[in-house]
């Protein structure tokens, strides 16, 4: 097994592996095999196919730099996504206590404390100053 172990190893040198893109494809694939069960379709089992295909190409690709580039893409995509839903999330979860806003020079997202009436803002990313009114 040991042995087994060390060949495999050797096989892997230089490979890109299994990254973050491939984990995404993977679970986009068993996705596709379960909806796949009760549809039955021709068409759906050669994109399958197709992409359990892709993802054996990616995990044994020996360009690396390339394969880490889409990596990368992915990742990009991956943030701006679950970086809304956690900017909502916050919201939510400051609804009592902040609002949130944008900086009107460098439009970064700022947290400022609820207090009604107009405030003055400077923004930490620009030191931009700029009026705020703050109704509910
Ligand atoms: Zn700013």
């Amino acid at each position: 097994m040991n042995r087994f172990l060390e060949k495999l190893r050797q096989f892997m040198q230089g490979r890109n592996g299994y990254d973050a893109l491939c984990y995404f494809l993977f679970i986009i694939y068993t996705l596709m095999v379960v909806i796949n069960l009760f549809v039955s379709s021709i068409t759906m089992y050669i994109i399958e196919l197709l992409l359990m295909g892709y993802i054996i190409f990616r995990v044994l690709s020996k360009n690396i730099h390339r394969r880490q580039k889409e990596n990368l893409f992915y990742l990009k995509i991956q943030n701006s996504v679950f970086g809304f839903f956690i900017r909502q999330k916050n919201k939510i979860r400051d609804i009592r206590t902040h609002r949130y806003i944008r900086c009107k020079h460098c439009k970064a997202r700022l947290r400022v404390k609820r207090r009604k009436g107009k405030h003055n803002v400077r923004c930490p990313r620009c030191r931009g100053e700029f009026e705020v009114n703050i109704r509910l």
